[in-house]
């Protein structure tokens, strides 16, 4: 077997890396390039919608431009009347319109042409083949004056008379440049809010007509104007304050950002489970190794409550010296044997949220005083150096006694097994602000580094130290304190530096205004205070 198979079958770790990056990274990362190429050919399409939008958009200005000829054409011939149409002189017409006010020469021709004079010049042709083929002076003109109609603009006509016909019509050069186009665009197109800018140009570049200056000339479309009316014109179109492929890539900009927050969450999201599994996979790690840490810790105590009990049993003993120093192993080991058990009592309890306080008023300060006097003996005996304070005027609190007494032990516990050189020990318990009160266990011994002062509060969690697993320890001890502070509404908080000692502050709140007289002889600094009965030992 390879090592790197070796690495991937043993390490639980290894494994839910390559699970996600199989399962959840590798995936959402293909997805991302699809999307991401998706939205490339999105926008691609986009563009060519929005161009073929402003394309229709200059054709309807083409058609409506060419319709508002027409418009104009239709009233100069309701004007002028039949008659003057069908004579359709250019002479006569101008003159007609200047007898109805109209000075401005609006027109180069503006005639009617009837189907009837139609027929009768196609009669005449037919006749003229059915001849000798030659074709009479006088229906020559008449077919010169047809042709002579090019360049002109045609609307079916009906006169108020009734007359119907074709009204060919060639507006003034000078009218539709002036005015024609510029009517049309400022009260006749609509534009609403101004989005759409314009220009219009001959066919040489000079511009007729634009509503917005456009300095670098970018429009979106162009488009050369049919209707003979503009013939040879030029439309040119573009957005007021953006252009389509500004648009386009500003689409695409937040569509790809979103991919990426999508990304981003989903990336969130893993890391979440990935960090949650992980920590799932640690705890077990914890378990299997809190179930041989006590299995280890049962077995000596017992190990040695059975040696000493064994030898006292057999009177293999030296001397009554000797044999009290061997009750008192018993006595310690049978203690230690109790707190352990009491924590795994405890944790399983919390863990099956059977836990229960006897919360009553309380005065912290008798509790500790207590507790101190019970183990001083054995704190002093293993060579610390002890420093109790205990404030005179102390607020009550509502605790259960035993359960504090038991945060207290622990603590107390710690410090005197994770202190090497340093045998310091020091007690205080003092009011913090008008409704607080604190206790702190302080040592000079290893520290807890900062990464790891959050962890150790953690079910089984023991400190990555060497001192920390050459001592025995379950690893439930601080969660049993942060549990039991968590029940008295207060909290624990953790002072400490690597090879500097560790200051753990139990902090509760204080029933309102209920103070605990204490004559100052049970402050206890040294010496003094009842001794009770060691309802627990460590170890
Ligand atoms: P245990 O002592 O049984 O290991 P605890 O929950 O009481 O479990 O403590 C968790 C860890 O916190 C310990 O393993 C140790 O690494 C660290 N620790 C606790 N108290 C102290 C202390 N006073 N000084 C240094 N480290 C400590």
């Amino acid at each position: 077997m390879s090592d790197a198979q070796k690495i991937y079958q043993d390490d639980p770790k290894q494994r839910l890396i390559s699970i996600f990056i199989g399962a959840v990274l590798l995936p959402s990362l293909a997805l991302s390039y699809v999307a991401i190429d998706f939205v490339q050919r999105l926008a691609a399409g986009r563009k060519l919608s929005e161009i073929k939008r402003a394309e229709a958009e200059i054709y309807y200005i083409d058609k409506e431009l060419s319709g508002t000829a027409q418009a104009r054409a239709r009233e100069a011939a309701r004007v002028v009347g039949t008659e003057t149409l069908v004579d359709g002189r250019p002479e006569v017409v101008r003159a007609a319109l200047a007898a109805h006010g109209e000075s401005e020469v609006k027109f180069e021709s503006l005639h009617l042409e009837g189907p009837a004079s139609l027929l009768i010049v196609r009669h005449q042709v037919e006749k003229a083949r059915k001849g000798n083929g030659e074709l009479p002076r006088e229906l020559l003109t008449a077919l010169e004056s047809l042709d002579a109609t090019e360049g002109e603009d045609s609307v079916p006509w009906i006169g108020e008379d009734g007359t119907r016909g074709t009204l060919r019509f060639k507006f003034a050069c000078g009218y539709v440049h002036g005015q024609l186009i510029r009517d049309y665009f400022e009260h006749e197109w609509n534009n609403p809010e101004g989005t759409l800018v314009v220009r219009v140009t001959e066919p040489d570049g000079a511009v007729v007509y634009e509503n917005a200056p456009t300095p670098d000339g970018r429009f979106e479309v162009k488009r050369t104007m049919e209707s003979p009316s503009f013939k040879g014109l030029k439309l040119f179109l573009r957005y007021r304050d953006t252009s389509i492929e500004q648009e386009v890539n500003r689409w695409k900009t937040w569509t790809l950002c979103l991919i990426g927050f999508i990304d981003l969450m989903l990336g969130a999201g893993l890391y979440l489970i990935y960090s949650n599994v992980k920590r799932e996979l640690h705890l077990s790690r914890l378990k299997s190794d809190f179930v041989a840490n006590v299995s280890h810790e049962l077995k000596t105590p017992l190990a040695l409550i059975r040696l000493f009990a064994e030898t006292l049993e057999l009177g293999r003993v030296p001397g009554e010296q000797k044999a009290q120093q061997y009750y008192r192993v018993i006595n310690k080991e049978s203690q230690r044997l109790t707190q352990l058990i009491n924590n795994i009592l405890d944790f399983s309890r919390i863990e099956a949220g059977r836990k229960e306080y006897r919360l009553a008023s309380a005065d912290v300060g008798r509790i500790v005083a207590d507790v101190v006097e019970a183990y001083r003996f054995q704190i002093e005996q293993q060579g610390f150096r002890l420093e109790v304070a205990i404030d005179d005027d102390l607020p009550r609190v509502t605790a259960d006694k035993e359960a504090l007494a038991q945060a207290l032990l622990n603590l107390v516990n710690n410090a005197l097994k994770y202190t090497r050189d340093e045998k310091f020990l020091r007690l205080e318990v003092a009011r913090r602000g008008d409704d607080q009160v604190t206790v702190s266990v302080a040592d000079h011994g290893i520290g807890v580094a900062k990464s790891e002062q959050k962890k150790i509060f953690e079910k089984f969690y023991r400190a990555e130290d060497s001192l920390v697993h050459e001592t025995k320890g379950s690893g439930l001890g601080l969660s049993l304190v942060q549990h039991i502070m968590d029940a008295h509404g207060g909290s624990v908080e953790v002072e400490s530096a690597p090879g500097r000692g560790s200051t753990f502050t139990l902090v509760m709140p204080a029933e309102a205004d209920v103070r605990t007289p204490r004559p100052p002889s049970s402050g206890i600094e040294g010496d003094g205070g009842a001794a009770q009965p060691a309802a627990q030992e460590w170890h």
